[in-house]
């Protein structure tokens, strides 16, 4: 359920430190490292799920909770607006293969991204 040669998976061991801003049994959320707008955070399974087409139709509890974490916790920091997002396979954008929601706020989005 976890690759150690994976970045975020040796985040949710504790192996590299991350600013942790939620956790529960299966959900961690922590600031990213390059944030892209005044909030920047990402909320990622603890299990080693890689993309979004990995996600198991038994998971789908999971990602309805990631959605909602991330709303939460971007209600919670009083920001205006706010996206949120899943970068899927390198074409999508995606550069880290544990999946993952970038929630973005604290200043004008613009569409369609880069
Ligand atoms: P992706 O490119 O896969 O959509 O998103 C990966 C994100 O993870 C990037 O925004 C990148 O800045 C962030 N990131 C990569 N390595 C680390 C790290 O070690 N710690 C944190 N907090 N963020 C990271
Ligand atoms: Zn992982």
């Amino acid at each position: 359920m976890s690759d150690p040669s994976c970045i975020f998976c040796r985040i949710v061991s504790g192996e590299i430190p991350a600013k942790k801003i939620y956790e529960d049994e299966q959900i961690i959320a922590f600031h990213d490292l390059e944030p892209q707008a005044p909030l920047h955070i990402l909320i990622t399974p603890k299990e080693h799920i890689p993309d979004l087409p990995h996600v198991k139709v038994e998971q789908e509890e999971l990602l309805g909770k990631m959605l909602l974490v991330g709303s939460r916790l971007a209600e919670g920091e009083g920001v205006k607006g706010y996206r949120i997002v899943a970068n899927t396979r390198s074409q999508g954008g995606q550069t880290v293969f544990h999946l993952h929601f970038h929630l973005l706020g604290g200043r004008q989005m613009t569409w369609p991204p880069g």
